[in-house]
């Protein structure tokens, strides 16, 4: 697999021989293992390009994953970090930046009006689903196949399995080993973008279901990018308030990058609860949950914990706030110019697309452009749908190549965009993945 290779690695390569003795597959995160050729270790980033410790220079969409959404170093961003470390890294206390984040993100969040601040978008469902729970006084979560919600146990669930009935929903199963089997009993776990398997959740599970989670644009592993059908959140939203359920947006990837206002602001539909994270912070350890003021205000008045030593630590929410200023600043037009760029991107990647005889997809976001490589006639609306015909190898082999030319993406291929490449950055990515289509094909 992965044809020629030129460029060199040997430094990473022995680094990440040393570290396998005392890190688990050398990696911190379990995804970062899936790297061509294998997990590579970096020495410096700056605006849209990072280098690698063998000196091997990229134009860069993985972005740490979507939150450098301003691209590396931006130095009002780090400004604001380092003066925050020097003036006092932690209180276990207040200080007045907290107010004017959360104060911003009301702004910008249509129905968001309280927020509280945590570590990760795995933290902030948790809390998210906590609130729903205590709120409704109900227990069970209708979430969607393939979503991802982070690695927590009660929610790492929604591979599909056997139905014990046919208009049963599919049995939940777990994302790993180690997750208690009695969390399945609060799952139910339906296909994204199938109303009558939602409607039919409701009336299998009647008064017992707290809230539905999704991601309003489903965005992980090779499911990225897939859009909701005509009309699905607003149906969601619909069954949520007939049945005395709660409606959770997962806005960990879309929040601040499709839009200023989120899912919420482009497909005009409000959520109860939501999370947020990566284009929230801008690089910085800073997550959010927010929502109704009457379910936040639970977590003061009612016995709904949400505690944590770090959470709001302040040079992320200083760092943050810059951010998240300098994104929302002239109504956006640095978001502005990123979607244009990611257009861009997609078009020059749609010709490529047309032009070859792989069968490669191409398939977008405001913000982000996923490509996969899939030999399937049937449209791709859900999980079931993107994994039919998907060739892994291809995609395996193109992440490689890409690396080759200079072009970093996730190995599952997506392609974030940021305020710093430019559009010659992305006319040199053309070149470079009209030569990496190249070499798949003569190989
Ligand atoms: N939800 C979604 C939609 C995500 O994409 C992710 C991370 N990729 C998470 C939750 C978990 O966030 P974190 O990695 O910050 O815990």
């Amino acid at each position: 697999l992965g044809g020629k290779m030129s460029n060199s690695f040997t430094r990473s390569e022995a680094l990440l021989l040393r570290a396998r003795a005392v890190i688990p597959g050398g990696v911190s995160s379990g995804n970062r293992a899936n790297w061509t050729p294998f997990p590579l270790y970096y020495a410096r980033g700056d605006g849209a390009r990072v280098w690698d410790v063998d000196g091997n220079e990229y134009i860069d969409y993985v972005l740490g994953r979507g939150p450098l959404i301003l691209g590396h170093g931006e130095p009002d961003v780090t400004d604001a970090i380092y003066h925050q470390l020097k003036v006092s890294q932690f209180f276990a206390g207040q200080i007045e930046g907290e107010i004017e984040l959360a104060e911003l993100i009301c702004s910008l969040v249509k129905n968001v009006e309280m927020v509280r601040f945590c570590n990760s978008g795995s933290e902030a469902i948790h809390a998210c689903i906590r609130l729903a729970r205590s709120a409704t006084g109900r227990e069970k979560v209708i979430r969607f196949i393939g979503h991802y919600h982070g690695w927590y146990d009660g929610i790492a669930w929604g591979f599909s399995g056997v139905s014990a009935k046919p208009d049963a929903p599919p049995l939940p199963l777990p994302m790993s080993l180690g997750q208690p089997s009695s969390d399945a009993a609060n799952i139910v776990a339906v296909e994204w973008n199938d109303p009558e398997a939602v409607a039919n959740a409701f009336k299998n599970c009647r008064g017992e279901i707290a809230a539905i989670i999704t991601e309003p644009i489903m965005f992980n592993g090779f499911w990225s990018n897939i859009q909701p059908i005509e009309g699905f959140l607003t149906f969601l939203r619909e069954q949520c308030d007939a049945n005395g359920a709660l409606l959770v947006f997962d806005e960990v990837q879309t929040g601040f990058r499709v839009s200023l206002g989120g899912a919420v602001e482009h497909f005009g539909v409000a959520a109860d609860l939501s999370a947020f994270a990566k284009a929230l912070s801008g690089g910085v350890c800073l997550a959010a949950f927010a929502g109704r003021r009457e379910l936040m205000k639970r977590l003061v008045e009612t016995n709904t914990v949400h505690t944590g030593t770090y959470n709001a630590y302040p040079p992320a929410v200083m760092g943050a706030l810059r951010h998240l200023t300098l994104l929302a600043v002239n109504a956006g037009a640095k978001l502005q110019r990123i979607h244009h760029h990611a257009a861009l991107l997609e078009r020059g990647l749609r010709d490529l697309a047309s032009h070859t005889q792989l069968p490669l997809l191409v398939r977008s976001s405001p913000g982000a452009v996923t490509t996969a490589f899939r030999v399937a006639p049937t449209q791709v609306i859900d999980h079931r749908s993107a994994a039919e015909g998907l060739d892994l190898g291809l995609q395996r082999a193109w992440h490689l190549a890409l690396q080759d030319q200079g072009i970093r993406i996730t190995p599952e291929g997506l392609w974030y965009m940021s305020a710093a490449h430019s559009a010659n950055d992305i006319a040199t990515t053309l070149d470079a993945a009209q030569d990496a289509l190249q070499s798949l094909s003569s190989r």
